[in-house]
């Protein structure tokens, strides 16, 4: 069995946005359900030792609203956190590794382009070696997470590359990790070795390939990059000036959109994560909605959990 809890739904900045006046995150600065914090979801085969995917800025206020993630009653230091996997090096996948510093033992897995960001900042230095391990994955190597005592944790997990992005602050810069453009961005195909249960997470994806779409098909799950409804909408609503595209992101309306894109595939449950707050489908009354909803996705409100 495999549990899956949403953590985070929203992109960076979360929903509402510190300093953002657009119509989404007005309403949700008066609407809690509205409300979303960034984009991660934690993982467990047995229940008790729990894997997240991707440490979002939000993770101390993610780990307060998640009893399953609470400290053992009656230990004075304990989390059933074992392991953080990384699928990119965005401020919105990173930041919450600094909230976890405290001394508990546990493994960051990363590809090297990855970890090479976090070795070439040295706040990151505040997770003790002795402590906290930093273990390379590669694409299309299944790795299976150990447990701090090393017992193996019966998730086998492959990543895989999808199209995308160098993190956005090291735009125009030289990236630590070198100039290759594998490795900035993964897919994640995570199973339970036990049941053979299986999903998909794609927290970040800047378009759909054959490769790709042969991938999902028949999954049981997937958890797929809803950052914006059309490529231009920061644009338009004047709050930025990049597309979804020049981000890294595809979007979900359109003929070459996520929606479009993966119709006909069969998929068992469809889930759109890392949602940005500029997204009109966010609000559940927008047409947008109506749209995401009559072809089968879902917007998740944090804490959700799924079994599979
Ligand atoms: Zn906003």
């Amino acid at each position: 069995m495999l549990r899956v809890v949403v953590l985070g739904a929203a992109a960076g900045g979360g929903v509402p946005q510190w300093n953002c006046g657009c119509p989404v995150c007005r309403e949700a600065r008066n609407n809690p359900a509205l409300q979303s914090t960034q984009a991660s979801i934690a993982i467990s085969a047995d229940g008790d030792h729990w894997f997240l995917v991707n440490a979002s800025p939000d993770l101390r206020q993610q780990l307060i609203a998640t009893p399953q993630l609470h400290p053992e009653g009656g230990k004075l230091r304990h989390s059933p956190i074992a392991g953080v996997i990384l699928t990119n090096g965005e401020v919105d996948a990173v930041a919450g590794l600094l909230s976890m510093r405290e001394g508990w033992p546990f493994t960051i897995y990363a590809h090297p382009k990855v970890l090479s960001i976090l070795n070439a900042n040295s706040i990151f230095n505040v997770l003790n070696a002795k402590n906290v391990r930093r273990q390379p994955i590669e694409q299309d190597q299944a790795f299976e997470p150990a447990l701090p005592d090393g017992v193996p944790s019966g998730i086998e997990i492959v990543p895989f590359a999808v199209p995308g992005k160098s993190a956005w602050y090291l735009e125009g810069k030289a990236h630590p990790g070198g100039d290759s453009e594998a490795g900035d961005t993964l897919g994640l195909r995570i199973r339970d070795k036990a049941s053979g249960r299986h999903f998909y997470f794609l927290a970040a994806c800047a378009g759909i390939t054959d490769d790709l779409r042969a991938r999902l098909a028949g999954a049981p799950l997937v958890f797929f990059d809803g950052t914006v409804w059309r490529d231009d909408e920061l644009i338009a609503a004047g709050l930025g000036a990049k597309t979804g595209q020049a981000m890294g992101h595809i979007a979900m309306s359109g003929d070459s959109g996520a929606i479009e894109s993966l119709a006909g595939i069969e998929i068992g449950r469809k889930i759109f994560l890392h949602i940005n707050n500029s997204n009109p489908a966010l609000l559940p009354a927008s047409p947008e909605r109506k749209i995401v909803e009559r072809a089968g996705w879902q917007i998740p409100a944090d804490g959700t959990e799924i079994t599979l």
